[in-house]
């Protein structure tokens, strides 16, 4: 049974045909490799499953002749001069055991996570944006799912192709306005039914979309692991592809599944371009602000509870003393609270300038509409510049200078009185005569 093939043609510079043994313990693969401008012929795969790769053999009229592994890599310069097949085998199962890491293989009950660059055997040094073709088939009752390019495959794609699983998946597409999300969900005993976990999955999907005008990335996989108990956890990766892992206890009811913030939070970062690491704050201070705002707008948060939290929040995002801008003190309060303040003022500093006419998300549905989600890799200054210009500011460049590479200063009371957001002990009030209260009411959607 083919779970999942993208055309196969004799173009590609890489073909791979993966079949899975029946309990997808092993996966055999038959790569067609074209000639390709390395003298070593060096192969591999990612970093951390090489010794998972066995009998490399190349194939010819002659026979299989067995390629050697010297250090991390196997070598066939006949094969770079010419092109080859080359049949191997992964022991899937047994690098899940062994390696227990999401970003090489892991064993989630039945379910094996392992992204496809770990068991792609592939030209090291070449290639660039040459086509590549994968075609996985699974025994009877198995699935295989994927965060793959919404275009063809490259060579260069393989080695940051993000999560994908093989084993007893329900998997279902959902179709969001055309964009399609694949859902796989690791069969298994839960509290909450399969149609109501699926209908949760599709909502925070649909107004995770409805806050950046569209699904940020097609062929996005959101793939459901269990968790222990009542826990709740999630990873998004990109470059290339988008995937989630979505880790849900299963003692989890519909009712608490639907009030945790973590799915929403995930999906968020797929609607913002991958960045350089010392811009970490940017990634997980957007998913802090936009996930209760989202949420907020299609009903499942009350303003009150959105605000409290930015309340009680956002003070831990401020510089402590000896603090540098936002790109260069990596603690977690300045990651995500600072990061949460930073795209806060942006949202109300964007509103003043428009006449509440534009807000932060129609400077996000640019970045968005640019191309500039989570399987894209693009310098911070890009995506500030399509989002000001998209508002027609400067604001978010302006507000990049002031705390992302100096300390800054906010004074968060005075923000929080003029938006008319009033503790009363520990319940928020809303006072609606305060300056710009109408941007608050835009901002949470609650008019
Ligand atoms: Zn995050």
């Amino acid at each position: 049974m083919i779970a999942l093939a993208l055309a196969l043609s004799a173009a590609a510079a890489l073909r791979y045909e993966v079949t899975a043994s029946a309990d997808a313990r092993v996966l055999t693969v038959d790569a067609q490799i074209a000639a390709f401008p390395d003298r070593s012929g060096e192969l591999s795969v990612n970093g951390g499953a090489e010794e998972f790769v066995r009998d490399v053999a190349m194939l010819s009229a002659k026979g299989a002749l067995p390629l050697e592994r010297r250090g991390d890599s196997w070598f066939a310069p006949g094969c770079a001069a010419r092109g080859c097949a080359v049949r191997y085998s992964f022991a899937l199962r047994e690098a899940a055991a062994a390696r227990n890491d999401d970003d090489v293989a892991a064993l989630h009950g039945d379910v094996v996570e392992s992204p496809p660059g770990s068991w792609l055997l592939r030209p090291m040094h070449a290639t660039g944006n040459a086509k590549a073709e994968l075609s996985v088939t699974m025994p009877e009752g198995l699935r295989f799912a994927a965060g793959l390019p919404r275009g063809p495959l490259t060579v260069d794609a393989i080695a940051e192709l993000p999560y994908a699983a093989f084993g007893n998946l329900r998997v279902e597409k959902l179709d969001l306005d055309g964009v399609s999300v694949t859902v796989a969900i690791a069969k298994g005993p839960r509290r909450q039914t399969g149609e109501e976990l699926l209908s949760w999955l599709r909502d925070s999907a649909a107004l995770t979309a409805s806050y950046f005008g569209r699904f940020p990335t097609a062929g996005a996989l959101l793939l459901v692991l269990p968790a222990i108990g009542s826990e709740v956890h999630g990873r998004a990766r990109g470059t290339f592809a988008a995937s989630i892992l979505l880790f849900l206890g299963t003692d989890l009811d519909n009712a608490q599944a639907r009030a945790s913030w973590e799915l929403v939070h995930e999906l968020v970062h797929l609607g913002f371009p991958s960045l350089r690491r010392e811009h970490h704050w940017a990634e997980e201070g957007l998913a802090t602000y936009v996930e209760p705002i989202a949420r907020a707008r299609a009903g499942e948060l009350s303003a009150a509870k959105v605000w409290g939290d930015l309340v009680r929040g956002l003070p831990q995002g401020l510089p402590q003393p000896g603090d540098e801008g936002l790109d260069r003190t990596q603690t977690w309060g300045r990651t995500y609270w600072g990061g949460a303040l930073f795209w806060l003022l942006a949202d109300v500093q964007i509103r003043e300038r428009t006449g509440n006419r534009r807000g932060l998300e129609h400077a996000l549905r640019a970045v968005v509409s640019h191309g500039g989600s989570i399987a894209e890799s693009w310098p911070l200054r890009r995506a500030l510049e399509v989002g000001d210009r998209a508002v027609g500011t400067t604001v978010l460049q302006d507000l990049y200078a002031k705390l992302g590479m100096a300390p800054g200063d906010v004074d968060l009371q005075t923000l929080f009185r003029k938006l008319g957001v009033v503790m009363n002990g520990n319940s928020v009030e809303f006072d609606d005569r305060a300056p710009i209260a109408n941007i608050r009411r835009a901002i949470t959607g609650v008019q």
